[in-house]
């Protein structure tokens, strides 16, 4: 703990009211034209920003978080115009999606222009720009030049950070200031959509789903490579072919009715109490009182949604602190956002999902 609070170097800024806190916005929009990183909140999650159209900036970021330089990041723009300004061409459908949607959870990807450098969109010549609809994180926008390229503020692989000491945690030795903007309201990060195919294509679920796109752009698809990830199909989105979002300690997802699962967890805490191993279970709060032993975390109600979404990379990262040996979690369902959990949750397990039923348990890839 010694270590980490005397390499900290990042100065953590609240900030509460932007108006009130201007002083600190121009100043953390300085220091991204000077090409610096500055980490911010967004409603999805934490992001780590840099200069969009400056490379070194990109390169730092790459460098700051140890994430693998082909692996793309998200331009965020504070105008629906500033989109025209970076791309080769917006289509009109685009134009219609960004009107409804912005700001907001949605990321499009279309042909990119010169503008926008190979180090920012890891050598693609797409590139992916969202609006953000957090107070904080347009006025850093606009305070930084208007093109913030920014991934979640995490180091490359470790769950997401939903507060500001998350990404103190992970980053805070390596950037020079975090904004500090209170915990963020989703969760989880923004739905994906190219528009580089006929088809536009989802490559990565969040908040808005595959109906509501559909209503406003009619055909869209689901990346193949989301639907099986172990059938040899390369994900499109190259941040997906990575393990991601994961704590420390293996997790498997428990799937089957509330009564197998309990069962199946509560054998494995017994096991591991005689092997003195500390064993995690993540479960709605409905089932909190099934559980025996072990390290519970509630995720919320199984009838909110959008708590379970909030909750999940905080609850992987206390899982962390607590030093589990092995996490076992509930499969959890929900309207709308629900996919976007999955999703998420399929990949901190590295996709290992074991069949609860009466008759024993079984292991599958999902
Ligand atoms: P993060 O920045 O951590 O939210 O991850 C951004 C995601 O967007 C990664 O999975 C990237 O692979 C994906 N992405 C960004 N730009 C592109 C692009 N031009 N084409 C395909 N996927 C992209
Ligand atoms: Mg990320």
């Amino acid at each position: 703990m010694q270590r980490k609070a005397k390499r900290m170097r990042a100065e953590i800024i609240r900030i509460t009211d932007c108006k009130k806190c201007r002083r600190e916005i121009l100043r953390a929009g300085e220091l991204l034209r000077a090409g610096e990183l500055v980490a911010f909140p967004t409603e999805t999650v934490y992001g780590l920003g840099g200069n969009a159209l400056d490379q070194n900036a990109s390169k730092k970021i790459y460098q700051a978080k140890g994430r693998p330089s082909d692996n793309p990041l998200i331009v965020h723009i504070a105008e629906v115009e500033s989109l025209a300004k970076i791309v080769v061409d917006v289509p009109e459908k685009v134009r219609r999606l960004a009107e409804a949607c912005w700001p907001g959870p949605l990321t499009v990807i279309l042909p990119k222009n010169g503008r926008v450098p190979y180090e920012t969109t890891g050598g693609l010549d797409s590139v992916a720009v969202r609006m953000p609809d957090h107070p904080v994180a347009m006025a850093l926008i606009q305070a930084g030049g208007g093109f913030v390229a920014a991934p979640s503020a995490n180091t490359s692989g470790r769950p997401s950070p939903t507060l500001a000491s998350h990404v103190a945690e992970d980053l805070g030795w390596a950037i020079p200031m975090i904004l500090d903007g209170g915990p963020v309201g989703i969760g989880l990060e923004s739905t994906i959509v190219d528009f580089t195919e006929e088809i536009p294509t989802v490559l990565r679920p969040g908040a808005v789903s595959l109906d509501e796109l559909r209503g406003y752009v009619g055909e869209v698809r689901l990346d193949r490579g989301l639907l099986r990830e172990d059938a040899g199909i390369r994900p499109k989105a190259p941040g997906m072919k990575y393990r991601h979002y994961a704590p420390k300690a293996e997790l498997t997802i428990m799937a089957g009715t509330d009564e197998a699962v309990a069962r199946a967890i509560n054998r494995r805490i017994q096991e591991g109490e005689a092997a003195r191993k500390k064993v995690g279970v993540l479960c709605v709060s409905e089932n909190a009182a099934l559980y025996r032993g072990g390290v519970c975390r509630c995720i919320g109600s199984r009838s909110d949604g959008e708590a379970i979404a909030r909750n999940l990379y905080r609850c992987l990262r206390e899982f962390d602190e607590c030093q589990v040996d092995a996490i076992y979690s509930e499969a959890f369902e929900a309207p709308r956002i629900g996919p976007a959990i999955m999703n998420r949750l399929l990949k901190a397990a590295g996709r290992r999902v074991i069949r609860c039923t009466d008759e024993g348990d079984e292991e599958e890839r999902k």
